[in-house]
């Protein structure tokens, strides 16, 4: 199945799940399953930017009577009639009669007098609902938390958002060469590195990690992992080709497996696929070469945990120039790993890995993103654009 038509597939059967409240600071990384409405303009008031003197613009220049004072949070009662001035403070509401603020520099106070040149309606004044009107569409249901849309909600005066609830997430490595990072390893054996990734890119794109489980190569110890996983999803890593050791899609049979996405167009990641158990429990099958893994995490889990939390889950490719010229690529959709930089003219250039390898994690480690090569791209020259899209890099 082609890259996008399997993503489709995907999408499809992966409905947002139930809402629940949070609290504002746990909020971040977390999807919005309301519209954040402002219950009152911001600022609620006139209110000054500046410290200096609230006075009224029409006023000629020169000494004027001053009658009182408006700090933040406290205000002035009275009304500033011509000829008079109200000490004011950055933040606090203008008082009633003043249209502007001479700042502080510009003023020379005098005892009960400060003099002044006039100034401009309006000046230092910032009006009520300067940055939001009451009722506006602070934030829309689907849109995910990050400390700048808190800033938004908390000054929205929001305790509390509804959001999606997380996906639990649920990931078995197969293998019998693999040892869990920190076990001693025998000679033939290699540390799971694609276990661990997946797990920490899922962490970033709003899973609730449920199970982290290991299973030989053997149909049994895969179901019985898999049977008692639990979760939305569960994510098999290795034995998803169809190698004599390439075992979990007749294990995960035994529990009712429906396939929906047999095999996908893609390289790195061939063999990767998706389907549903009987207990309604989405499965994505991925392959255990690590390069594959995360390329297809990054095309196919990301967007799949999005759409559970039921945000957009399009991924947003963006255009970069070519470092190096390409040879035409085959039937196979290819994501390439490669270096972003910068040029004098504000363009973006992209340097493939010289090695794409799909075992090799030193070349993601230094990936900023990954280049699509539509399937039967003709040979590309340097300075060409190719979509790129750029990984999340902490
Ligand atoms: P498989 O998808 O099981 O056929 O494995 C493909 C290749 O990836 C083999 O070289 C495996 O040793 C390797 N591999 C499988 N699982 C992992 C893993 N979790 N971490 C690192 N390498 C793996
Ligand atoms: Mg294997």
């Amino acid at each position: 199945m082609a890259v996008a038509a399997a993503r489709a597939v995907m999408l499809g059967a992966a409905a947002p799940l139930a809402p629940e409240e949070v609290d504002l600071a746990e909020s971040v990384g977390r999807v919005l399953a309301e519209d954040i409405l402002a219950i009152r303009p911001q600022p609620p008031f006139d209110a000054s930017s500046m410290d200096g003197w609230a006075v009224r613009s029409a006023d000629h220049a020169g000494a004027r009577r001053i009658v009182g004072e408006s700090a933040a949070g406290r205000g002035f009662d009275g009304e500033v009639r011509p000829g008079e001035a109200v000490r004011i403070f950055t933040g606090a509401p203008m008082p009633s009669g003043a249209d502007a603020v001479v700042i502080q520099e510009d003023a020379r106070r005098d005892g009960d007098l400060v003099s002044m040149s006039a100034p401009p309606p309006g000046a230092f004044v910032r009006p009520a609902g300067q940055d939001f009107p009451a009722q506006a569409r602070l934030l829309e249901s689907g849109v995910r938390l990050d400390p700048w849309r808190l800033a938004l909600a908390a000054a929205a005066g929001r305790a509390h958002l509804k959001v999606s609830r997380r996906p639990g997430l649920a990931i078995i490595s197969t293998g019998d060469e693999l040892a869990s990072p920190g076990a001693a390893p025998s000679a033939r054996q290699i540390f799971d590195s694609a276990g661990p990734a997946i797990a920490a890119l899922a962490a970033l794109w709003g899973a609730a990690p449920v199970a982290r489980l290991r299973a030989q190569d053997n149909v049994e110890a895969i179901t019985r992992a898999a049977a008692g996983a639990g979760g939305d999803l569960l994510i098999t890593i290795g034995g998803a080709s169809v190698g004599d050791h390439d075992l979990v899609k007749p294990a995960l049979g035994d529990l009712g497996l429906r396939m929906m996405v047999e095999s996908i167009a893609i390289r790195p990641g061939k063999p990767t696929w998706f389907g549903a158990l009987a207990d309604g429990r989405l499965v994505l099958g991925l392959p255990g070469n690590p390069a594959s893994a995360m390329v297809c995490a990054e095309l196919f889990l990301r967007p799949l945990l999005l759409a559970l939390q039921g945000a957009d889950a399009t991924p947003r490719p963006a255009w970069a120039r070519l470092a190096a010229p390409l040879k035409a690529n085959g039937d196979r959709e290819h994501w390439m790993r490669a270096r972003l930089s910068y040029g004098d003219l504000g363009d973006t250039i992209a340097h493939p890995f010289g090695d794409q390898d799909s075992s090799l994690v030193t070349v993601f480690a230094e990936a900023d993103a990954l280049l699509r090569r539509p399937a039967h791209a003709p040979a590309a020259a340097t300075g060409e654009a190719v979509e790129v899209l750029r990984l999340d890099r902490v």
